[in-house]
């Protein structure tokens, strides 16, 4: 009982610092974004399409910042931002996927917390409107690292998380694009999917050219005050891919990993190049046993060992010491990246810093 006594004494004379050391910001933030890597050039893009783009990352990079401003977890970043590109309907991932050759948005996604090393992923979902939520759900809520198919649109609505029909993953453009692919590899084109709107009577409006060549995926690599960094990646995918292909987006070291060990990638471009290569993960491994700047380490895989073989496409990645990179072999990205203190900067062609 005195000991107690004591001991609330002590608790109660004790000047109450506001954090323990240890959980004191050690860190500036930083973050970075990608929307899709592949032929993204001047030439196949109204300005009207680039100034979409353009505000769509600024929109998502502003969400993440906010999170990482108030002190929030580089895990919530990433989640943020994500969500924010999977409403925006010209990027590839929840409304505005590509669809897969049967006529359907299946969308795959992934997140990784790089200081337990937990993830969560899903692939081939059809109904739940974040995906990117999904994957963080099914690391936090299930004992699972992936899920996939109806099984994860399921667990998506025994945990809350808005369903919709498939026809809200509808767009006009990417069906287009479908149809167009079809026809250049010679395969059945399916029927417009039920609950679509009806066929316009012609929609050039977008783009001048098609974009069957671009890898419109969302990704968002983040580095809290904590020192904490995450990364998430979400897509529907290849346009015209063969239904229930799973590409490399939510596979864990293949297009997502963060580690606090060493760095934080998502990937974007031809998913089975990235999945043989184990892109994020090798990039890390780079960093972790090599010492290899994190830049150097970006380059060695997108640029040395994937460009020579036609792995279109690119990463981003973040490190716990503040370094952040991006490396792409295509003739652009979409990307934007800021760190505390700093202004934000968005790039879409090859030639911009
Ligand atoms: N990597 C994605 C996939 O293969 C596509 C993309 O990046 O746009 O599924």
């Amino acid at each position: 009982m005195q000991r107690l006594l004591v001991l609330m004494l002590v608790m109660m004379t004790t000047p109450v610092f506001a954090q323990s050391p240890a959980s004191a910001p050690t860190h500036k933030w930083a973050v970075v974004i990608h929307g899709g890597a592949g032929v993204i050039e001047r030439s196949s893009m109204t300005p009207e399409a680039e100034k979409d783009y353009r505000a769509g990352m600024a929109e998502a990079l502003h969400a993440a910042t906010a999170v990482l401003d108030r002190g929030g977890s580089s895990m919530d970043a990433v989640e943020a931002a994500i969500r924010i590109l999977e409403d925006n309907p010209i990027f590839n991932a929840g409304r505005g996927a590509v669809f897969a050759a049967d006529g359907t948005n299946q969308l795959d996604a992934a997140i990784m917390d790089g200081k337990t090393m937990r993830a969560g992923a899903v692939a081939d979902v059809t109904r739940t409107r974040h995906p990117i939520s999904l994957a963080r759900a099914v690391m936090e809520k299930s004992q699972h690292v992936m899920l996939s198919g109806p099984g994860a649109d399921a667990f998506a609505a025994s945990v809350g998380l808005q369903q919709e029909p498939p026809s809200f993953f509808f767009t006009e453009r990417r069906w287009e694009s479908l149809v167009q692919e079809l026809k250049r590899e010679h395969l059945p084109i399916p029927e417009r999917p039920a609950g679509a709107p009806p066929a316009p009577a012609h929609d050039t409006a977008f783009f001048e050219t098609p974009d069957n060549h671009k890898y419109g995926t969302v990704g968002v690599v983040a580095l809290d005050r904590s020192g904490n960094v995450a990364a998430g990646t979400s897509t529907g995918g290849l346009t015209a891919k063969r239904w229930d292909r799973i590409g490399d987006s939510p596979i864990i070291g293949a297009g997502t990993y963060a580690s606090n060990q060493s760095c934080a990638v998502s990937g974007t471009g031809i998913g089975e190049y990235f999945i043989r290569y184990t892109v994020a993960r090798t990039i890390c491994a780079l960093v972790q046993y090599k010492g290899m700047t994190l830049q150097a380490a970006a380059d060695e895989v997108i640029q040395k060992q994937l460009a020579p073989i036609h792995g279109d496409g690119g990463v981003i990645a973040i490190a716990p010491d503040g370094q952040v990179a991006w490396s792409f072999n295509t003739p652009g990205m979409f990307r934007a990246r800021m760190t505390e203190g700093g202004t934000a900067q968005i790039g879409i062609y090859r030639d911009e810093p």
